[in-house]
């Protein structure tokens, strides 16, 4: 069996890798836990000298690196640039404030010293899909190897090179043989993966389809899971926001990685008073956007990943249309060749239509009217999700009020669009699943809380 990775652009086949074997995986695993048998003895200072080597070797291969987004995944090369530096910034991130987040914290009890230790966990099996092939794995990989962990990543099918980029880079910065390893398997047989012994714990970035199937598989076996999937963030736009700065941030939000990004602003949810002026911005910007070769540095639009995640999400936007939506904008496939799907806006969506209910995983903007904030914020929380959402409105502490109170998500950003940042906790609630990434809450996920208790 073999793994493909197809240029969405073009459709030609770029590589074929063959998928390692059930022997082969559990012969890598092993490898790994030998590792960590000494890596976990590392000090901070080692580990963050070679995290801080891995930051340079990213920077310096960062246009290599963009080009093979570009090819594997259809990025538009200027943010696969950007996905790179902010790879190199998480790495200096941890590098600098993990032995900080993971230092002992004394706690006085009637023992004459009481503590809770932080001690790394072993090998822990990471799931990642195709979107941000480079940072979903870093934001993981940085904080979990500055933590005394090894890992084990199953990429995304379709971003085979991606995958072996990474591996080849972390021993190109000096850290130990199979620290960090890459297994060629296809999502369907993972499940003895999870089985494995060695593995500890196990992270899944991607689908609620898939994060649920993994939550099942690890909690037979009681391995611990984080689960980063699916959202359809809300975006509330209220009658006093700044209409001309909110239809941009809104679109923006949108268009991120060709519309394929969980934590896109997905439904926008207007009050009717500023609706028509809201639509109009809306539309000139998203007309705007310039769909094409996503190497040119002018294309806002590359191609999607696949042409059959571009086909599901076409049959979301017809279905919603039967169902009684109007498309505004786009909503038809480009005639040639590619993977393309255009900037499209849907209006007058109601409950029951895919672009109310379910996550569009492409450059599909569905807009909600409703009659004021109470509403906006009852139809932002009817979902059964809760990754990121945001309000615009000029009134700062009205805002403030509905993010930390009203808003049902992980995140709620005022006057801005959802954005990770290695500093800030990440992740979501509902079927968006649970646990934590980045800033200090991620270094803790896949770590033994330790009491030491000396009498
Ligand atoms: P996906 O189809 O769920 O794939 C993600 C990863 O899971 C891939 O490595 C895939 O392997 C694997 N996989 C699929 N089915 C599996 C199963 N039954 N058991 C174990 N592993 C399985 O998702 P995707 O299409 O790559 O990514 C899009 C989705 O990810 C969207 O829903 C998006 O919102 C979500 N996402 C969430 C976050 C977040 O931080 N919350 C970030 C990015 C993306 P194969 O490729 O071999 O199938």
């Amino acid at each position: 069996m073999t793994l493909k990775s197809i240029n969405p652009f073009n459709g030609k086949t770029i590589k074929t890798y063959k998928e390692h074997s059930p022997k082969e995986i559990d012969k890598k695993i092993a490898q790994t836990h030998q590792t960590w048998l000494s890596w976990k003895e590392t000090t901070f200072k080692e580990r963050s000298t070679l995290m801080m080597n891995l930051e340079k070797v990213l920077k310096s291969k960062k246009e290599k690196l963009a080009k093979l987004m570009t090819e594997e995944m259809g990025k538009p090369y200027l943010a696969g640039i950007g996905e790179v530096e902010k790879c190199a910034l998480v790495c200096e991130y941890y590098a600098k404030n993990a032995k900080d987040f993971l230092k002992d914290q004394i706690i006085k009890t009637d023992a004459s010293k009481s503590f809770v230790a932080f001690e790394p966990i072993g090998v822990v099996l990471a799931i990642m899909p195709w979107n941000f092939p480079f940072w979903q794995v870093f934001r993981f990989l940085a904080p979990n190897l500055m933590a005394g962990n090894c890992d084990i990543l199953k990429h995304a099918s379709n971003v085979s090179g991606c995958a072996l980029a990474i591996e080849e880079m972390v021993l190109d910065a000096g850290f130990p043989k199979y620290t960090f390893q890459t297994l060629f398997v296809s999502g369907k047989k993972v499940n003895p993966i999870i089985e494995n012994p060695f593995i500890k714990a196990v992270t899944l970035t991607g689908s609620t389809a898939a994060g649920k199937k993994v939550a099942e598989k690890a909690g037979s076996v009681l391995k611990k899971c984080v689960l980063e999937l699916g959202g359809s963030d809300p975006y509330i736009i209220l009658k006093d926001a700044d209409l001309e700065y909110a239809a941009g941030a809104c679109v923006n939000s949108r268009m991120i990685n060709n519309g394929q990004s969980c934590i896109a602003a997905k439904r926008f949810i207007v009050v009717k008073s500023v609706e028509k002026e809201f639509i109009k911005l809306f539309k000139q910007k998203m007309e705007s956007k310039l769909m094409g070769n996503p190497i040119d540095k002018k294309t806002d639009l590359g191609p999607q990943a696949r042409t059959d995640l571009r086909d599901e999400l076409h049959q979301q936007v017809k279905k919603s249309i039967a169902k009684g939506a109007k498309c505004i904008l786009g909503g038809e496939i480009p005639k040639g060749k590619g993977a393309f799907y255009p900037a499209t806006i849907l209006t007058n969506l109601k409950k029951g239509m895919p672009a109310y209910d379910d996550e569009l995983f492409g450059p599909v903007a569905s807009i909600i009217t409703v009659k004021d904030e109470k509403e906006a914020i009852k139809v932002a929380n009817d979902s059964v999700f809760g990754l990121g959402s945001a309000v615009f409105t000029n009134d700062l502490k009205r805002g403030e009020k509905i993010a930390k109170h009203q808003l049902q998500a992980g995140s709620a950003f005022v006057n801005d669009f959802v954005k990770s940042d290695p500093r800030l906790p990440f992740g979501g609630i509902n079927q968006s699943g649970f646990g934590r990434e980045l800033s200090s809450f991620g270094i803790h996920e896949f770590i033994n809380i330790k009491t030491i208790y000396i009498k």
